[in-house]
């Protein structure tokens, strides 16, 4: 039972037995959330910041989050940089290829809402939201490693309070 004192929020002790019960969606989720495997969309000084965090100072692999050079196998895409008009539709379709549940972590000003080149930039897209949706945006120019990694960990609390119905 010491399995139980350890995990309350994810299992339950059936009186007088050594049985434990869960859901099942409790256990997908929480499993989910601990091994996060991302795709890495690095297009500008932001993706320097995120090489950093995936190092050995900051190491990413502590959380369980494992780079894929696919999307088709990867929960998570991470995009660090400044994306143009004409990149754009590179990113749609890579979401797009990516398995459901998936999501999207925006990292640095240029990803969340255009930054520097919000103002005077014909070519610079305001922000990723405008083409697939963002769950979690990390703020800065660039974020620190620290920053990324809170932002990682905000997308395991909200895949945490997800339902397998919401998935489909
Ligand atoms: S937010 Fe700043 S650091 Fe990040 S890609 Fe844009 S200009 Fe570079």
């Amino acid at each position: 039972m010491g399995v139980i004192k350890k995990l309350p929020v994810y299992a339950e002790k059936v009186p007088g037995g050594g049985i434990i019960t869960t859901q099942l969606n409790k256990v997908f989720t929480l499993t989910q959330a601990k091994s996060l495997w991302y795709l890495l969309f690095g297009t500008a000084c932001c993706a320097i910041e995120l090489m950093a965090t995936g190092a050995s100072r900051y190491d990413f692999d502590r959380l369980g989050m494992i780079f894929r050079a696919s999307p088709r196998q990867s929960d998570l895409i991470i995009v660090a940089g400044t994306v143009t008009y004409k990149m754009a539709p590179v990113v749609k379709r890579l979401y797009d290829q990516m398995a459901e549940p998936r999501y999207v972590l925006a990292m640095g000003g240029c990803a969340c809402g255009g930054g520097p080149f919000y103002y005077d930039s014909y070519s610079v897209l305001r922000g990723i939201d405008k083409v697939i949706p963002v769950d979690v945006y990390v703020p800065g120019c660039p974020p620190r490693p620290e920053a990324l990694l809170h932002g990682c960990l905000e997308v395991g609390k909200k895949i945490r309070t997800q339902k397998m119905d919401d998935w489909s």
